[in-house]
């Protein structure tokens, strides 16, 4: 029932997934339904259960994700409107299926097609509709994950130029005139369609898939968004109750939740019913484990969110040591396969 996981490349070839119906122009209206259907290819349970990856971008954008923990104003340009414009609040509702690093993904992969325009990723394809065509990233993306039957604009020949981004590195950079025509048809035609929008969760989903399992990730990822949590003026909260609710009565930290049982399950899975401390195995005791096993990284005292990304699984007596003391996570992992040199500082032979 699995269909061979196309590359981009290869999925671009076939056009859209096989039994599924063409799909109107990307600029054109298209049912959400339809869109869903598409994605989902013939599985049904797709929605909730399955993941069709297409690995587009999904590295390129955990590397981004990766690196912005070190420098968010460089890495999610815009970030300040966190703070600066209330943004923040759409991370406060407890246990969001959308977590933080959903919408952490959404954010730079839009910024990675924003910048395309500028050139550097336009390439030359032959989808059967001439060769030397060039197309944007986001064009071929949409094509790649069957929102959209063929790109829905060429770009005009290249008249640029390299430019020197360091001693060994040059990058294509369009002309003025070719990358406003790219700017334009990103703006006006790409970011206010629907198929966009569902292409966004669709990389979202992925990187959350690949990225979860870094825990010391979801630390920093969680680490940042708390200290702009702390940051979050009563004022900013008096306009909408409902967040105000999320905070305890002082308002200096969201309330303790309990984590749903999706979270925790998700959790559980993640780090292998071990807790992530001293290892000791809990998969025995997944029917009698409480919240109290599920350990926020980041603490609320310190501005911790009620997120699935900032949680992991601690043994009852690691998790009374930690406290809220700001430690952290570690940073060890049961190994998928032994290591065939059981001493890890024995000299290499
Ligand atoms: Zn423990």
């Amino acid at each position: 029932m699995f269909r061979a996981n196309a590359s981009p490349s290869s999925a671009i070839a076939t056009g859209a997934p096989r039994s599924v119906e063409p799909m109107s122009d990307v600029r054109g209206r298209i049912d959400r339904k339809i869109v869903r259907r598409a994605l989902g290819v013939q599985m049904k349970r797709r929605d909730n259960e399955w993941i069709d990856h297409r690995y587009f971008r999904t590295y390129s954008v955990a590397a981004r994700l990766t690196a912005a923990v070190s420098d968010p104003y460089t890495h999610l340009p815009g970030v300040e409107s966190l703070t600066a414009d209330g943004d923040i609040l759409a991370f406060i509702a407890p246990w969001q299926s959308d977590t933080l690093v959903h919408k952490l993904a959404r954010w730079v992969a839009d910024d990675m097609f924003l910048e395309d325009t500028d050139g550097p990723y336009i390439s030359k394809h032959d989808l059967g509709l001439g060769k030397n065509r060039r197309y944007l990233p986001v064009d071929l993306c949409l094509v790649a994950y069957g929102l959209s039957s063929a790109p829905g604009f060429e770009v005009p020949p290249p008249d640029g130029y390299y430019e020197n981004v360091s001693t060994t590195m040059k990058v294509w950079r369009e002309s003025t005139n070719v990358a406003n025509a790219c700017y334009d048809y990103f703006l006006n035609d790409i970011r206010v369609s629907q198929p966009y929008e569902v292409l966004l969760e669709a990389i979202g989903d992925e990187v959350f898939h690949v990225v979860f399992r870094n825990r010391e990730l979801m630390f920093r990822l969680n680490q940042f968004l708390a200290e702009l949590v702390q940051e979050i003026e009563p004022e900013m909260l008096t306009d909408t109750p409902e967040l105000r609710k999320q905070f305890t009565a002082r308002g200096d930290r969201l309330r303790r939740s309990k984590p749903p049982a999706r979270a925790q399950r998700a959790v559980f899975f993640r780090d292998a019913g071990l807790c992530v401390i001293c290892g000791v195995d809990l998969t025995g005791r997944f029917n009698i484990l409480t919240a109290k096993n599920f350990d926020h990284i980041v603490p609320l005292a310190a501005g911790g969110l009620n997120d699935v990304t900032n949680l992991q699984l601690l043994c009852q007596g690691c998790n009374a040591t930690k406290s809220d003391s700001p430690t952290g996570t570690s940073r060890t992992y049961p190994r998928f396969v032994a290591h065939p040199n059981p001493k890890p500082n024995a000299p290499w032979k």
